[in-house]
């Protein structure tokens, strides 16, 4: 795939805690209870010491803290971490992805400060004050309010990612302006694809619960087509051409989305994966045992979850190991059935790509 002298982009995944309970995210099971496979791990400032040596930091271009599993605000050692990377590399872009919705506006305008000019904070921000917490459960507005200006008055550079739902839509234009008045530098409308179910199968409601399993928002995919992604209506075209998805998954050609940015993702149990989409395989929460999905096979060929850990690896050896060659490998196996990564094809197989149709 690459190795360790390529590698450009770091993602990483601080933490598997989150204060919000967001129903499509696989932290929780639909916003109530959390995930029973996830241990709330979190990485500190020395493991990511141990982990990037300087001159491995020296080398990227890019260092951005998401993930599947919790919010880059709630770790303990977020701050020091950003500025372990910048400390070491002045020129490098410094991103995370949030809810906006903890931490004191003191501890907003420090990280505007550590970022600097090269590097933005995405705001993940559904809707406005009677709204967001609609999805972005748990989410206190006036907080996202007060964070994101400070850091914004602070001189940091704020972006605002809305997810369009039925419930949400009308108020796109309004968030706009508003995110133009607090002087967000970019607002970027997503359209959800996630009302497509790893089955295949359409579907156009998703039930929302809150931490004690009742019912709270049924989540419904935009009215207007224009807000809707379009990737989903491709679906029928797809199973013409294979006969059905799981036809086409076997049959696809892969580009892998990574590969082109040299990118390797970092987990919060401090795991090597290329990206997010294959670790978010590891935990889904509807599984008894986790270790049905099939990147179970590629982690246990590379030694298991020792063999692939950089804490106690170097992150040289792990990266020039055997997993990434393995997965890559796998993409000209005739199916699924015989050992083609799904996920791979799923993600980036080159007909059908419901992420990148978000941001159309
Ligand atoms: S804010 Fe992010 S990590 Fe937290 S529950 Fe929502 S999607 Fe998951
Ligand atoms: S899902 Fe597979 S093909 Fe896509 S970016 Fe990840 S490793 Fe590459």
């Amino acid at each position: 795939m690459y190795s360790y002298k390529d590698i450009r982009t770091v993602h990483l995944e601080i933490t598997q805690r989150c204060q919000a309970a967001c129903p499509m995210c696989d932290r929780n099971e639909n916003g109530g209870a959390d995930n029973r496979h996830i241990d709330n791990s979190e990485l500190s400032l020395a493991d990511c010491q141990a982990i990037f040596p300087s001159d491995f930091i020296e080398q990227l271009n890019t260092m951005y803290m998401c993930g599947n599993l919790g919010d880059p605000i709630v770790a303990k050692d977020t701050l020091e971490v950003f500025d372990l990377f910048r400390h070491n590399n002045q020129q490098m872009w410094l991103s995370m992805n949030t809810n906006a919705g903890a931490k004191s506006a003191e501890w907003w305008r420090e990280l505007a400060k550590i970022i600097g000019s090269r590097g933005a904070v995405i705001f993940s921000v559904d809707g406005l004050r009677d709204t967001n917490h609609l999805y972005r459960q748990n989410v206190n507005w006036d907080n996202v309010e007060r964070n994101m200006r400070a850091f914004i008055d602070a001189g940091g550079r704020a972006r605002w990612d809305f997810i369009i739902f039925g419930h949400n839509e009308h108020q796109v234009e309004e968030a706009e302006q508003l995110a133009h008045d607090w002087g967000v530098e970019r607002f970027q409308k997503k359209k959800s694809g996630r009302f497509f179910s790893a089955t295949s199968k359409k579907k156009d409601t998703h039930q929302a619960v809150n931490r004690k399993g009742s019912q709270t928002q049924l989540l419904e995919k935009p009215k207007k087509l224009d807000n809707q992604n379009l990737a989903l209506l491709k679906q029928k075209e797809i199973e013409k051409t294979y006969g059905t998805m799981m036809g086409y998954y076997d049959k696809c050609s892969i580009k892998c989305k990574v590969v082109e940015e040299k990118n390797i993702f970092i987990t919060a149990e401090g795991l090597l994966m290329p990206c997010c989409w294959t670790a978010g395989r590891m935990y889904k929460w509807w599984h008894k045992d986790p270790r049905v999905e099939q990147i179970w096979d590629f982690i246990d060929r590379a030694g298991g979850k020792e063999g692939i850990d950089v804490i106690d690896n170097d992150l040289k050896s792990v990266i020039d190991g055997n997993l990434l060659q393995d997965i890559q490998q796998s993409w000209n196996l005739p199916s699924i059935e015989q050992g083609k990564l799904g996920v791979c094809a799923m993600k980036c197989g080159t007909e059908f790509d419901p992420f990148a149709e978000q941001f159309r």
